[in-house]
């Protein structure tokens, strides 16, 4: 008798249904008609399947504090960080911890089970760090949060940024943050790439910076990143957020940079909602939209992933922490509408999310977590389309989260059939 089934599903792949045996946390089995008694079994014909999103990229100490202590009226990201500045000092545990917990809760119930969060290490009290190291504690059950020592601030342009960065990781904070482009000058900002890399380094620990978070062409910090990744044998365990300047960057430089960030194995974490509305912000027409070179990078074969960033903060005061509208944006902003670059939109909020955290047993083949995801859809494409609704979240093969199928009914005559808006394509 094994714990759960799941009946003729969909998978991303493209293999339709099959059935899914889990047992004991871990996926048994996945195939055809599947005979196995079951203590649950979960019947969703035709829907699809996915591993948890992941979202590689957020900031939970500031979610869910827009209008404290104001509201951000210019909407741009430097009257963001000044806001920030202010609230900082009412900070208490309590509160950061609470809405910390609330967005969690958003988080599990529209399918995210993963989540990197940055936390602002510039604040001495370091409030922000305690606060969320016991949320990673008290939520472990449910989601994975890793936390990188983010000095928002600047490592070396605040006064205790580099003490308190330590502070933290010795506290228990998982990875290694930056903010090169916001360093007094270019080169102290390509030193503190060195310092925070060889740090991390000594530690065994990933390093993920925001960098290069701009619309000015010669923000290059992610060149050294790459660089001293390669130098220090640290393929696969960096990530470079952000790297908006790419987008504005001479053609020929980006083409030196892609092969370099590749090399590397960098990470590359594009975070679609938020460079849409905070970058080309001083640009009259035309537009830029700022998001990095989201096809030109998985063309050239670099990891890229695509994160949330912020939910109701002091930067963005939308959102519900949805990741699939994060991929429904990053598909539009990078032009992702090819058939195959809709599916890498929705790799970028599961898969490459999952390689860029370094998350062991995600995946749906046997031996995996059984920690997946029912759709109201039937492909990825589909899910991306709709939205789609979150039927079940499971984690370790237990149900989280429940929302029932959206199946509205037009009250027109002669009554029509029941409205599905579910359509295949491929
Ligand atoms: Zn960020």
């Amino acid at each position: 008798m094994i714990d759960l089934l799941i009946r003729q599903v969909n998978l991303p792949c493209g293999r339709r249904n099959v059935d899914i045996a889990i047992h004991e946390g871990r996926i048994l089995e996945v195939g055809p008609n599947i005979k196995a008694e079951a203590h649950q079994v979960l019947s969703h014909p035709g829907c699809l399947v996915t591993p948890p999103f992941v979202d590689s990229h957020f900031h939970m100490d500031s979610t869910l504090s827009v209008g404290q202590p104001r509201l951000n009226d210019s909407g741009t990201l430097l009257e963001g960080i000044s806001v920030w500045n202010e609230l900082k000092p009412d900070l208490t545990v309590e509160a950061i911890k609470k809405r910390a917990i609330e967005l969690c809760h958003w988080s599990i119930a529209r399918g995210t089970l993963a989540i990197r969060s940055h936390v602002d290490v510039c604040d001495d009290r370091l409030l922000a760090v305690q606060a969320l190291l016991e949320v990673r504690k008290e939520m472990q059950a449910f989601i994975d949060l890793q936390l990188v020592a983010f000095p928002q601030d600047g490592y070396y342009r605040s006064a205790t940024g580099k003490q308190n960065l330590l502070r933290a990781l010795d506290m228990g904070v998982d990875v290694v943050g930056g903010i090169p482009h916001f360093e007094r000058t270019r080169a102290s900002g390509d030193r503190s790439v060195t310092a925070l890399c060889e740090l991390a380094a000594d530690r065994g620990l990933r390093v993920d910076m925001h960098c290069d978070e701009n619309d000015d062409p010669l923000s290059q910090h992610i060149e050294t990143l790459a660089y001293e990744t390669h130098r220090l044998g640290m393929q696969g365990r960096v990530t470079g957020s952000h790297l908006t300047s790419m987008h504005s960057m001479d053609n020929f430089h980006a083409s030196k940079l892609l092969p370099l960030i590749r090399e590397a194995g960098v990470h590359v974490v594009a975070n679609p909602l938020i460079n849409i509305t905070l970058q080309g912000r001083q640009d009259n027409y035309p537009k830029r939209r700022g998001m990095t070179r989201v096809k030109e990078m998985l063309n050239a074969g670099i990891n890229v992933a695509f994160g949330h960033d912020c939910v109701m903060d002091p930067w963005y005061s939308m959102g519900s922490h949805d990741m699939l509208e994060v991929a429904h944006m990053g598909l539009h902003v990078g032009h992702m509408t090819g058939v195959d670059e809709m599916r890498q939109a929705f790799s970028a909020v599961t898969y490459n999310g999952a390689h860029a955290l370094g998350l062991e047993g995600y995946g749906l083949n046997p031996g995996d977590n059984a920690d997946l995801v029912i759709l109201q859809a039937s492909t990825p494409i589909d899910a991306l389309r709709l939205r789609a609704a979150r039927l079940e979240v499971i984690r370790r093969g237990k149900v989280l989260a429940r929302t029932s199928a959206s199946l509205p009914q037009l009250l027109i005559t002669p009554a029509p059939t029941p409205v599905s808006f579910s359509r295949d394509l491929m």
